[in-house]
């Protein structure tokens, strides 16, 4: 199973792609999987500030992540740490801003296809984080975001975390967000399958450990109703596709075509070309990919 893990990035299309062992098909056709994998891949994401870096080394118990204030990204490479916890190896990836607005289309595919590769075949679980009571357009801007690059149907997959926890001055989370005026925070919470919780990235020990436990609770729940897999490579493969498919747009766009339609050879030739590049990348990453 292990050397799975990093095997490939564009697979053929067979669902069995992510069963991780033949032997658990089970004859009638049932799979009995694993639900709860030894390693667990987590992707931080987020708009800069929000407090992923901090959130990953709470996670991991020590500093691995550069993690202050600034009105720029301070992280500005794709970054991992993993830590034992409870006989898993929990694998934390933390990300620059690839999913900001004012990103630029192309550099964000670039950021992706590498976002993609670092955690192939796909993480367990997404952490979105966003600061307590600073729930902002920026970061609904993140969400469709991580909608388009990723597909809809990450949020099946994805914990909102809350930082600052600290200012809710001893009161409850669930309070806070069931009587949130905002309408923005309170939908994403529903599509979240209310799956929220808290970090006061400047606790101490045995609070931070409390909390990675709640954390934990919430990743639990989403293994299972995945059966224990990972968001699916195939599901990153369309994705990424999909944001290929608006930068080699805009590419033509800029290029003096304005807002005309693409004719369907052209954007299946660019799209091809672009995938091509993007592949190399992920050659070149996954060789330097150490665990
Ligand atoms: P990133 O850009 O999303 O990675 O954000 P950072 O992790 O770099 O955090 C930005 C700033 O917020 C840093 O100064 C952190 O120390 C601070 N910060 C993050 N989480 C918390 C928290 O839970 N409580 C407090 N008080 N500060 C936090
Ligand atoms: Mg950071």
């Amino acid at each position: 199973m292990e050397e799975e893990e990093y095997k490939q990035i564009f697979p053929d299309d067979s669902p069995g792609e992510l069963s991780q062992d033949p032997t658990q098909e089970l004859a009638g056709g049932l799979k009995e999987k694993e639900q709860s994998p030894r390693r667990l891949r987590l992707l931080l994401v987020g708009k800069t500030g929000s407090g992923k870096s901090a959130t990953g080394n709470s996670i991991l118990g020590r500093k691995v992540f550069e993690s202050k204030v600034s009105a720029k990204t301070v992280t500005t490479t794709l970054q991992r740490g993993s830590r034992e916890w409870a006989g898993k190896e929990l694998e934390v990836i933390d990300t620059p801003d690839i999913l900001s607005p004012q990103v630029q289309p192309e550099a964000a595919a670039q950021e992706m296809s590498q976002a993609i590769a670092f955690s192939s075949p796909g993480p367990h679980a997404v952490l979105l984080v966003t600061q307590l009571g600073r729930f902002t357009e920026e970061d609904q801007q993140v969400v469709r975001r991580l909608q388009e690059v990723f597909g809809v149907g990450v949020l099946a997959y994805t914990v909102l975390v809350f930082t600052h926890k600290e200012d809710l001055d001893g009161g409850s989370l669930e309070e806070y967000v069931r009587k949130t005026h905002n309408q923005d925070l309170a939908w994403l919470d529903v599509l979240c399958e209310r799956r929220h919780c808290g970090f006061n990235n400047r606790a101490e020990r045995a609070e931070q450990e409390a909390q990675l436990q709640e954390l934990m609770e919430k990743i639990e729940g989403i293994l299972w109703e995945n059966e224990g897999d990972c968001y699916s490579n195939k599901a990153y493969q369309s994705s990424q596709q999909n944001v290929l498919l608006k930068v080699v747009q805009e590419r033509q766009n800029a290029q003096g075509q304005g807002s005309e339609v693409l004719s369907e050879e052209s954007r299946l030739e660019g799209l091809s070309q672009v995938l091509k590049e993007s592949e190399k990348t992920h050659r070149h990453l996954l060789g330097r990919v150490t665990l």
